[in-house]
């Protein structure tokens, strides 16, 4: 398994979703995906750290990523 840790690198794909609009993931696992330029050209699976320090870890798994998109419901803050 590889993983890379992007320091500062947010997928190229975050540019171009708009904040409450769909974000792309993998319709075979449910994985986040993103393009990240400066590591690869194509589609990569991605998860973030526990915190918000702008960290993504890419990793490899036994597929490729099979594209979708989805609108994640927006936090319900905790009374
Ligand atoms: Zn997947």
């Amino acid at each position: 398994m590889t993983l890379a840790f992007l320091t500062g690198y947010r997928s190229a794909i975050s540019g171009l979703a708009a904040a409450g609009g769909p974000e792309p993931h993998c319709t075979s696992c449910g994985g986040a995906v993103g393009i990240f330029l400066g590591h690869a050209p194509d589609w990569q699976h991605f998860r973030t750290g526990a915190g918000d320090g702008g960290l993504a870890e890419v990793y490899d798994t036994d597929h490729a990523p099979a594209i979708g998109w989805r609108y994640v419901p927006p936090a319900i803050p905790a009374r």
